[in-house]
């Protein structure tokens, strides 16, 4: 049955493995993946215990229909405490790891405690073994996933590791898995790395037995038809995500030089076709790769063309690349882009938080509050491509005094640097800002503002509400499977129904998240692909369990719930400073400079984004002044009686 995978408890202190069923009231509730892991986590977290303690639980899992017949399951979660924010961790990857892990017999598993040692656990079809690491200890991401291959002699093995960065404790070190699906956000490598524990291998051969094949494969057909005919999928198959990136700089929605502007001016260097064009010369026409059942080949595969790490390989870069080491640092050169794409992916680190953190630091030092002797010599002004080179290496050694700041992460950073530099930190909750500028558009910023693991666009992001859509085609889109007939806007700088659109996007995050889908297959840069009743199908056919599009719904507000009640636990209140559902200053005192007529000159208006806040906690249930659900919303959603220690 594709229901019948367990979930183990490992206990890397004692060496203890337990594992159980997953009873199907559990799945009805909560589905697998991110929905279960929030559970999970706040069955299993104490509040305010310290991230790297051995009681925070590392939790990895694989979506509900993760390894079947349905199109584009390939991801897998990861949940802990996050050390990066002191509150909900989590990160999401692509790739091959979650569907092996289920062809292994194990949909979540749940670490706690230290090894006193590096160690490796090794999970294979139905068996769990906890193995010595110290040769894998201190190796890059892809060394060690080659190394440990070896040592198994199996090269099909799949891993989810920490690279060096969460061996040395970066608070925002990924977890990897294959070369480049990264894990970022919020420091899980960091967690792994606390725990001793260097990487997780897997190798599966046992069944997922499907409730209804030839209908899953008949529907999925309609699935594929969806993805493949979607212009935007088109695109990303020959441009990857770095199409994203050109796009939103054409209009003057990313940020450049930290937050002084927001469009990159002579970019044709690290414009998506440029990226395009050396991934040709360097690994051939055919260089776009994809995830497990994914038809749409987002990856390209390239060689680095010059300099020091000339004729390396990699994979990506992504748009948050091209943000974190081309406009946020205010450099225009591909060349750095794909390096600096190569080291995060092989030290193991969030290059999104990392370019916003060097972005600051550049910042900081153009203004004299960060002087040349801080820097450790480094001229680190906007613009320096080495500069922005050598700081990716410092931070992810900590082999420098501005290095080992950096590593720590922004808020703490700020602490230790002090002279106001905090004003100048671009975050949500402790998280940076990806390379996006939400000053123009307000959906985007409630989006990042109000997202569980910080600031954050894939949480509940309303990309398409920069397309202009007519309002007709936003009504069918927004009001299923709940009705919805309050306001809608086409126009993106509006704050008119926005609040719902956010809403709406986090419920639609949340169930693919849970399902184990990736979100580009899905109302996010495309308008046009599977929704919420096409999921309740596919549910059906590959598990027989039967929902209404209503019911999924339902199942991601708890979820979503869930990862509230835990960052409420942890202190959250919606105008905190470090922990709120609120926007640095800048968003509201600093106009745009640059981009499209009617772009330039905008900031957040702060009466109509709190207005809008409030609305968007009125859809959930949350009281609106402390953020936190309702005793109300808790009995309707079920989980009043939380931790109900049930898993
Ligand atoms: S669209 Fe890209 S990230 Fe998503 S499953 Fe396909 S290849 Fe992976």
């Amino acid at each position: 049955m594709a229901l019948s995978r367990r979930i183990a408890y490992i206990d890397l202190s004692t060496g203890k493995i337990e594992t159980k069923p997953i009873p199907i009231e559990m799945r009805r509730k909560f589905l697998g993946g991110r929905g279960l892991d929030a559970y999970l986590l706040y069955n299993h977290c104490e509040k305010g215990i310290d991230p790297f303690s051995p009681e925070n639980p590392l939790i990895v899992s694989a979506g509900l229909l993760v390894g079947t017949l349905a199109s584009a399951t390939s991801r897998t979660h990861v949940m802990a405490k996050s050390p990066l924010t002191g509150m909900l961790g989590s990160c999401n990857m692509g790739g091959f790891f979650a569907p092996e892990l289920r062809w292994a017999g194990f949909d979540h598993l749940v670490i706690k405690g230290k090894a006193d040692k590096p160690v490796y656990i090794w999970i294979h079809n139905g068996e769990i073994e906890i193995r010595d690491a110290k040769n894998l200890w201190g190796k890059s991401v892809t060394e060690a996933q080659w190394a440990v291959r070896e040592e198994l002699g199996d090269p099909d093995v799949k891993c989810l590791v920490c690279g060096p960065a969460g061996e040395k404790l970066v608070r925002f070190a990924n977890v990897m898995t294959g070369i480049k699906n990264a894990g970022g956000r919020t420091g899980m490598g960091a967690v792994m790395g606390s725990k001793n524990l260097k990487l997780i291998a897997v190798r599966g051969t046992m069944d997922i037995k499907i409730a209804y094949p030839k209908e899953a494969l008949e529907f999925n057909k309609r699935f594929i038809e969806q993805i493949t005919t979607a212009k935007v999928n088109q695109t990303m198959g020959i441009l990857g995500t770095p199409f994203i990136w050109g796009a939103t700089n054409s209009w003057g929605g990313v940020r450049v030089n930290n937050f002084q502007y927001n469009q990159l001016l002579y970019a044709d260097d690290v414009e998506p076709e440029r990226f395009h064009e050396i991934a040709n010369e360097t690994f051939g026409k055919y260089h776009m790769a994809g995830c497990f059942a994914c038809q749409v080949h987002c990856r390209a595969r390239y060689r680095i063309p010059d300099g020091p790490y000339k004729g390396c390989y990699d994979e990506g870069p992504e748009y948050t690349t091209q943000g974190a080491f081309a406009s946020e640092v205010g450099c225009t050169s591909a060349l750095t882009v794909l390096t600096g794409n190569y080291l995060c992916n092989q030290y193991g680190v969030d290059w999104l938080e990392l370019g916003s953190l060097i972005a600051w630091a550049m910042e900081l030092y153009e203004k004299g509050i960060l002087t040349i002797r801080d820097t450790g010599g480094i001229d680190l002004r906007f613009g320096n491509d080495e500069a922005v080179i050598e700081m990716i290496k410092h931070v992810c050694e900590r082999d420098t005094w501005l290095g080992d700041v950096l590593a720590e992460g922004g808020l703490k950073a700020a602490e230790i640097i002090g002279r106001d530099s905090i004003k100048y930190l671009i975050h949500v909750k402790g998280m940076q800002n990806l390379h996006s500028d939400e000053r123009p558009t307000p959906a985007l910023a409630l989006n990042i503002a109000t997202a569980s693991r910080g600031s954050d666009h894939l949480r509940s992001r309303p990309a398409i509400d920069l397309y202009h859509l007519p309002e007709p085609v936003l009504r069918k889109i927004y009001s299923n499977p709940v009705p919805y007939d309050g306001p809608l806007s086409s126009d993106f700088r509006s704050y008119e129904g926005k609040a719902w659109q956010v809403f709406w996007q986090e419920q639609c995050f949340m169930a693919v998240d849970s399902l184990g889908i990736c979100k580009y297959h899905t109302t996010f840069l495309g308008a046009t692909l599977p929704n919420f009743e096409d999921w309740t199908k596919v549910i059906y056919y590959n598990t027989g369990l039967e929902f209404t599009p209503q019911e999924l719904w339902t199942i991601a507000e708890r979820c979503n719930n869930m990862e509230r009640l835990f960052n409420i636990r942890e202190g959250l209140t919606p105008d905190d400073p470090f922990k709120g559902d609120i926007l640095v200053d800048r968003y509201f005192t600093e106009p745009t400079k640059r981009g499209a007529p009617d772009v330039i000159g905008t900031c957040i208006d702060r009466e109509k984004f709190l207005k809008m806040r409030e609305e968007f906690y009125r859809y959930h249930g949350w009281d609106e002044k402390t953020g936190a659900p309702t005793e109300e919303t808790l009995i309707r959603l079920g989980i009043d009686n939380e931790p109900s220690h049930l898993l």
